[in-house]
């Protein structure tokens, strides 16, 4: 009979191939763990028996009391750029990653801890998490998810029943993480930082091996004509422009852009005061500690590009042994990545406005003419702060016909009747493409709109109420009841206008904090 010291079929690869990359570790003592949150669809994703696992056995090993058999608990290291400035030495400080499991799909996924603990890389800091920030980013990953944007995910929350001290004394939680890895580009500079670059090169080739097998045959290995680390480069690249290209057709800002919480993998990570916008303005910054705006929600791709510099730093001395070869090499593919971010961009944001045909077989032209007509659309957004989410629902109804919701966002009707007129013009040319016979269809455009633009997103509002009730009143109610609401962020239901609307005005402005 299995009990949850033996549910798991761990097999640990980072552990294993990665000696002299983390500090095997061990969680805190918690004398009494209580499951809070179970995400069983995850867990049957992982091949875990949720029955099992849901209740005070897994609480006992997702809190990391009950260590169970293949687990090889350890902390990873880890540097980082933050806000700018390096930091040599991060590292997991409140985190252990406990194993991983190859899921049904044939993916490996790591289990993570956080808040497990201090660990030899906490810095001072007491390594516990409150249940706040937990449960935010339980929600957040999910939402995400939901929204089909590559994340990591929550598995499970387990209360402390312990106090954690930041301002005043807060209830304690643990999260148990699931990623497809948490390599980090600050992975890569902890090593490059102290000169091993053959600790780099084993760090490449295991990312290679993990998340870019295609390229593990590119050329003879480590040898003459072996451009496979320029081409994980461009690889990691082309996954962050994807990645930043879809968080900008949400809304949704990072907050937290420190490339030691930018994943190799392409994955959404580390839900601090991230956050996603209302009213539509591209310098929308949520964290109480951004002043300058470094993470506003229209830097996020600059961002990404400045982080991948730093990831091509590390890589150098890999991309070729004439160092100033190596950086032509790889400035040139750094600069690739504007294109391609346009390239990504252009297409979700093409998607949006329910054009997903190419009228014009990808000619430059129509190209720049479908860039002005977003570019525009969100100038009329951000010359009356247009609720992000909602306009783009009500576009939808435009499609077929119907100004009217999209006509009470706005006070200024004839920018928006002229945009509009383009659109309707745009969008006619396109079906009069797709249907033999000319005739346009509104409804299927329609259609097409709303399977891509969310209804309803984790508003700031909602999400902070929900949270206020869970943590001051130990009610999870609300926030299962959100967290269900975003399972499925396309379909409109009855009954759920309130989850759809735009914060009432009088909403205090969201702020978010870092290192919670
Ligand atoms: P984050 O802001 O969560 O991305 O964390 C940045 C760095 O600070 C990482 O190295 C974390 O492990 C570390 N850190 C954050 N909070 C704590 C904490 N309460 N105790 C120890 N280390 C922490
Ligand atoms: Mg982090």
């Amino acid at each position: 009979m299995t009990d949850a010291g033996n549910a798991f079929a761990f097999d640990n690869s980072y552990a294993r191939e990665l000696d002299g990359f983390y500090a095997p570790w061990k969680a805190a003592p918690v004398a009494h763990p209580e499951m809070l949150l179970f995400n069983h669809a995850l867990a049957q994703e992982l091949g875990l028996d949720g029955q099992l696992l849901d209740g005070p056995d897994g609480a006992a090993v997702f809190s990391g009391q009950l260590m169970p058999e293949g687990a090889q608990p350890l902390a990873q290291a880890y540097a980082g750029h933050q806000f700018g400035g390096f930091s040599p030495q991060l590292g997991d400080g409140r985190a252990l990653l406990i194993g991983e499991l190859v899921d049904q799909q044939g993916h490996r996924r790591d289990l993570q801890l956080k808040g497990s603990g201090p660990t030899p890389f906490s810095r001072g800091g007491d390594g516990k998490a409150p249940l706040g920030p937990v449960l935010r980013e339980y929600l957040m990953g999910e939402a995400m998810h939901a929204l089909g944007i590559p994340t990591t995910r929550a598995l499970a929350a387990v209360a402390t029943n312990e106090s954690v001290r930041r301002d005043g004394m807060l209830p304690g939680a643990v999260l148990t993480r699931v990623a497809s890895s948490h390599v980090r580009v600050g992975t890569f500079q902890f090593f490059a930082a102290r000169g091993e670059t053959d600790k780099v090169q084993q760090l490449a080739d295991y990312v290679i091996a993990r998340h870019y097998s295609e390229l593990a045959d590119s050329g003879p290995a480590h040898g003459a004509g072996d451009d496979r680390y320029l081409q994980l480069l461009v690889s990691i690249g082309q996954r962050q422009a994807e990645l930043v290209a879809r968080w900008m057709a949400v809304g949704f800002i990072h907050g937290v852009m420190n490339t030691d919480n930018m994943a190799v993998s392409g994955e959404t990570i580390d839900y601090g005061p991230c956050a996603f916008m209302d009213g539509y303005d591209p310098r929308t910054v949520f964290s109480s500690i951004d002043h300058q705006g470094r993470y506003a929600y229209a830097n996020q791709p600059v961002i990404a590009q400045w982080n991948l510099a730093r990831l091509a730093e590390t890589l150098l001395p890999l991309i070729d042994t004439d160092e100033k070869r190596a950086v032509e090499l790889a400035t040139e593919q750094l600069n690739r990545f504007v294109d391609h971010y346009q390239g990504c961009w252009l297409a979700v944001m093409r998607n949006k406005l329910g054009l997903s045909v190419q009228t014009d077989s990808g000619s430059e032209s129509q190209n720049v003419d479908d860039g002005k007509l977003v570019s525009d659309w969100f100038q009329l957004l951000e010359s009356e702060a247009v609720d992000f989410t909602a306009a783009f629902r009500a576009l939808a109804q435009v499609a077929v016909g119907d100004r009217s919701v999209l006509n009470t966002l706005f006070q200024d009707r004839q920018g928006l009747d002229a945009w509009c007129d383009r659109w309707v013009e745009r969008s006619a040319a396109e079906l009069a493409d797709v249907s033999p016979d000319g005739s346009s269809d509104g409804g299927l455009q329609m259609e097409a709109m709303n399977a891509v633009n969310p209804v309803y997103i984790p508003r700031n509002h909602l999400v902070e109420a929900a949270l206020d009730v869970a943590v001051s009143g130990s009610d999870l109610e609300s926030f299962n009841e959100l967290l269900g609401v975003l399972s499925d962020p396309f379909t409109e239901r009855d009954g759920l206008e309130a989850y759809a609307a735009p914060a009432p005005a009088n909403a205090p402005p969201c702020v978010t904090f870092c290192g919670t």
